[in-house]
């Protein structure tokens, strides 16, 4: 049985209703990095499988998109599939959906205003360089907008 989750469509249009007008045509696939990932290749591309998917704010790919923006760069039907791939990806965020790391990196930003830990070899590999360890900076700016945003509440 085929189970349509209608809140996901929605988005889709809601966010972007050219997606409708997207013909297959394969064009974004040849930017897109998600196209090296099994499964897709030649007339299968990543973004007309989100757009048919029954779910797409959980589509197993959603979380690969770089954001790169190529695929609304290149298209001929002007439909800007980043634009809806984020809204998903925010849908997903805020219904617990989204990949354990992604809520780990959003905890590690909130907490040391860093996009990556600091390691014993980080702090190591400075050294060599002659750099000093990294220091957290404007946490107190990140804690603000994820209050304003409601990203630390979701
Ligand atoms: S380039 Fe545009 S029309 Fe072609 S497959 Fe991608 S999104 Fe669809
Ligand atoms: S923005 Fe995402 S979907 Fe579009 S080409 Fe880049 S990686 Fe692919």
């Amino acid at each position: 049985m085929i189970t349509i989750n209608f809140k996901g469509r929605k988005n889709l249009y809601d966010y972007g209703e050219l997606c409708e007008c997207c013909f297959e045509c394969s064009v974004c696939s040849l930017h897109c990095v998600i196209q090296n990932r099994e499964g897709y290749g030649g007339r299968k591309t990543f973004v007309y499988d989100l757009f048919s998917s029954e779910a797409p704010q959980i589509h197993e790919a959603l979380w690969a998109c770089s954001g790169c923006h190529k695929c609304a760069e290149v298209c001929p039907q002007e439909v800007d599939p980043l634009k809806v791939i984020v809204s998903l990806q925010e849908q997903s965020f805020e219904e617990g959906d989204a990949p354990s790391y992604v809520y780990d990196l959003v905890s590690l930003v909130l907490e040391t205003g860093m996009a990556f830990p600091v390691t014993k070899k980080t702090i190591k590999d400075r050294d060599k360089l002659g750099l000093p360890p990294p220091e957290a900076k404007g946490i107190d700016e990140v804690k603000r907008i994820a209050d304003l945003t409601g990203l630390e509440k979701n």
